[in-house]
């Protein structure tokens, strides 16, 4: 829809416009107001290029699209009633947990194995392990080939699906190989889209999920969404995105807690959400507030670093992590919330 600054076009603006939507197998139809005049445009009006040739024209106020930018990901899209399973579990149907430490130490395999027991006796839907680490100093520990066989050896002990963040195509690929149920992509490179491309086209024909953070710095909902976009569109549509805390202006807190975004996602994609209260707020202490907190937004479930013994951990866990105990708890306060979510759903509908 074009919406001029005057409130008719005149003669010529009009031909150059019907002419520049012409290049584009589209037609203009004038709908005429009481005191304006608007232009629909017939035919694919997402055209970045066409869009951007008519917002170019000093003549022209706005261009708003009426048809959703998100062919694949958007909430009405072909793709509405998609399901992701993970393990047991129809995500949407009941929550979704994933818990393990941000980093398997290579030096201690063992801690790894018990943790990916523990968060699956405490009721765990899969388990998280850090084989790779983006760290702000190159001088930090950046994880090793060598932790995947353990991420591996825990799939197998378990039977749990297991998640692990890849940050180029190397570790794509061998990720892919050794049996990754859930491919984590970072806060940092969720706008890497040659990494979402690669991603969506290496997993198009297998059961690999993706887990898509959302980037530190991403402000509007859609950047978020059309970043999974770039995942469905290359391939693979099992997309789940991952609020994680964006710029850290909340002070005492690790990142800005962003899980209220999960209601405004809700209205325009069918992803679901699994947020990541550990980045979030950066403490073991506040992650089970932020937990529930995202549940009670409509979360899907969440993804929370958990270790066995955390002072012992590697990368984020002596600070962030919380025990095997703390995230059983957790788990039936969470599927308390889901009880008391029903009832709202209920009455939301009632309301609308
Ligand atoms: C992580 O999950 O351990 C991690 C590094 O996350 P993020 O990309 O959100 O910082
Ligand atoms: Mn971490």
């Amino acid at each position: 829809m074009i919406i001029p600054k005057e409130p008719k076009l005149t003669g010529a603006q009009l031909k150059e416009v019907t002419e520049i939507v012409e290049e584009y197998g589209c037609k203009i139809q004038e709908i005429v107001g009481h005191h304006r005049t608007i232009y629909a445009v017939l035919g694919e009006e997402r055209e970045t290029i066409m869009v951007n040739r008519i917002l170019g024209l000093a003549y022209i106020d706005r261009f708003d699209a009426v048809d959703s930018p998100f062919k694949l990901m958007d909430v009405h899209s072909e793709l509405a009633n998609h399901r992701i399973t993970l393990g047991d579990v129809i995500v949407g149907d009941q929550p979704t947990i994933i818990a393990g430490q941000c980093t398997i130490d290579p030096k201690n395999p063992n801690y790894f194995l018990e943790t990916a027991h523990a968060v699956k006796e405490a009721g765990a839907t899969a388990i998280r392990g850090g084989v790779w680490k983006p760290r702000t100093m190159p001088y930090s520990f950046q994880g090793d080939d060598s932790s995947m066989k353990i991420l591996i050896e825990a799939k197998e002990q378990t039977g749990l699906p297991v998640d692990t963040e890849v940050m180029d195509q190397y570790q794509l690929e061998v990720a892919v190989e050794a049996g990754v149920d859930v491919l984590q992509v970072g806060a940092r490179n969720a706008l890497n889209y040659s990494l979402l491309k690669k991603i969506g086209e290496l997993t198009a024909d297998k059961p690999i999920k993706v887990l898509l953070k959302r980037s530190i710095g991403m402000g509007p909902v859609n950047e978020f969404i059309a970043a999974s976009e770039y995942i469905a569109a290359a391939g693979n549509p099992d997309v789940m995105l991952c609020p994680r805390g964006t710029q850290p202006t909340m002070d005492g807190y690790r990142n800005y807690p962003d899980e209220s975004i999960t209601p405004l996602l809700k209205e325009k994609t069918w992803a679901p959400v699994i947020v990541d209260p550990s980045h979030s707020v950066g403490r073991a202490q506040y992650v089970p507030s932020a937990s529930l907190a995202s549940m009670s937004y409509g979360a899907d479930g969440i993804i929370v670093e958990t270790h066995c013994n955390p002072k012992y951990g590697i990368g984020d866990d002596p600070k962030q992590s919380i025990t095997p105990d703390v995230l059983k708890k957790l788990i039936q306060d969470i599927n308390a919330i889901w009880e008391i979510r029903k009832h709202y759903n209920q009455q939301a509908k009632v309301l609308a």
